[in-house]
């Protein structure tokens, strides 16, 4: 089977097509600032990247280019579209309804428009991206894996916020939890490595990117995560906030005179490591300020890693213990010292790090990076959620088939 993934952003379509017999990239790409002119990037597996500026007006002559791409004499890696099987879509919100990844159809797309109020940036251009390849592949399958579907077996003590309960019946304002198919993908990918059946395994996935997310999963369910109606909540993150008084965000607003609008602004794109450093989001640019003194700097990863440490604590305590902690995406996957500040004083809840084997990792398989004796196992695991995506849509799409 020949799955494209897609995941459409406000003005990019980030593409990857599958060969699942082989679990091969055949090609994958991004096209960017669609809408205000256009930017394709497109990279056929061992050849060399293509560039082509041209004008994107929507998703779907995006996805036209795309599409041509892939068939065409030069670059392409099929004979025809009619090749595609299947289309995965990432979608960052599946709302209450959506418990997991589901095949598309006209009742899933309007159901999910009803959801915009709540996912204002993601939803539009998702729907887009789906309307897209109705348009352009009508008789392909398409399936929405859903970024919320994990946390669907969360209980409601977990998912409740201490408000009127009315705004959870009535607006369906409670913890949704993001990051799904990335904290699923690593730990079933854990259990794999660890050969143990995921059902027995208790589990910790720490996905520390630009977006920062940490989720408790026991028998292979989540059943707790950082994250809540929105990103925002939970670790400082890149230029979130993450979870702070709600009263600072009123008193700002109101002694400052700042508008919603200005404050979500102020919460989203200028705090967490941004804010408190005031030199960058990005944690390498962070580190090397750090080592060179930058007492800011220094705060930003401490504040960073207090938080992750505390979402472990809490963790553990919620499930009675801990198999393994897995580290993963940009800062996880890659920030040697951060993972040494998290496991640092750890030592009384089982988790041990070998120093070596933290700080000479092998980059992009999972590997483990605990002592022998650490009773809880300690791994970095890279995540994959296009390829988590394809897995899904190749089984839903399978299913349709056989109806
Ligand atoms: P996003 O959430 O946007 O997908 P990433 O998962 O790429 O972001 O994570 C971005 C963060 O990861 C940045 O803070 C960056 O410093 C860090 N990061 C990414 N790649 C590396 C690397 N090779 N070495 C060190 N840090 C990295």
């Amino acid at each position: 089977m020949k799955i494209l993934v897609l995941n459409a952003g406000s003005s990019s379509l980030k593409y990857q097509l599958f060969n699942m017999e082989s679990g091969q990239v055949l090609a994958k790409g991004n096209c960017e600032r669609i809408g205000a002119g256009g930017i394709v990037t497109y990279k056929k597996t061992n050849a060399e990247p293509y560039f082509e500026e041209t004008d994107l007006e929507n998703h779907e002559a995006a996805l036209k280019i795309v599409l041509e791409l892939l068939v065409s004499k030069e670059h392409g890696v099929i004979d025809s579209v009619n090749e595609i099987d299947a289309v995965g879509h990432r979608v960052a919100h599946g709302g209450e309804q959506c418990k997991q990844s589901t095949i598309i159809t006209e009742s899933i797309i309007k159901y999910l428009e009803t959801l915009i109020p709540i996912n204002p940036l993601h939803g539009p251009p998702a729907i887009s991206g789906i309307k897209a390849c109705t348009d352009l592949m009508p008789y392909v399958p398409q399936v929405a894996v859903f970024d919320t579907s994990f946390y669907s077996d969360m209980e409601d003590s977990r998912y409740i916020y201490p408000i009127p309960y009315e705004f959870y019946e009535r607006d369906k304002i409670r913890r949704y939890g993001f990051h799904g198919t990335s904290h699923r993908y690593v730990s079933r990918k854990l259990a794999e490595v660890m050969g143990k059946p995921i059902e027995d395994l208790k589990i910790i996935t720490c996905h520390l990117g630009n977006g920062s997310s940490i989720t408790a999963v026991q028998g292979g369910k989540a059943i707790d995560t950082s994250m809540g109606f929105t990103p925002q909540e939970g670790i400082a993150m890149g230029t979130r906030s993450g979870s702070i008084d709600p009263t600072v965000v009123t008193y700002i607003m109101k002694t400052k005179g700042y508008t919603s609008d200005e404050m979500e602004d102020i919460l989203n794109k200028k705090s967490g490591l941004l804010g408190i450093s005031g030199i960058s989001n990005d944690l390498r640019n962070i580190c090397v300020a750090a080592e060179n003194g930058n007492k800011r700097a220094k705060l930003a990863m401490k504040i960073l890693t207090n938080g992750i440490k505390k979402y472990i604590g809490s963790y553990i305590a919620e499930m009675n213990g801990l198999d393994a902690l897995v580290f993963t995406a940009g800062i996880g996957e890659n920030q040697y010292n951060i993972r040494h500040d998290v496991c640092e004083n750890m030592s009384w809840l089982g988790i041990e790090l070998d120093e070596e084997k933290n700080k000479n990792f092998q980059r992009g398989i999972p590997f483990e990076i605990s002592k022998k004796e650490s009773k809880v196992k300690v791994y970095i695991i890279p995540t994959d959620e296009e390829y988590m995506i394809a897995l899904d849509t190749e089984r839903f799409a399978k299913k349709k088939s056989k109806q």
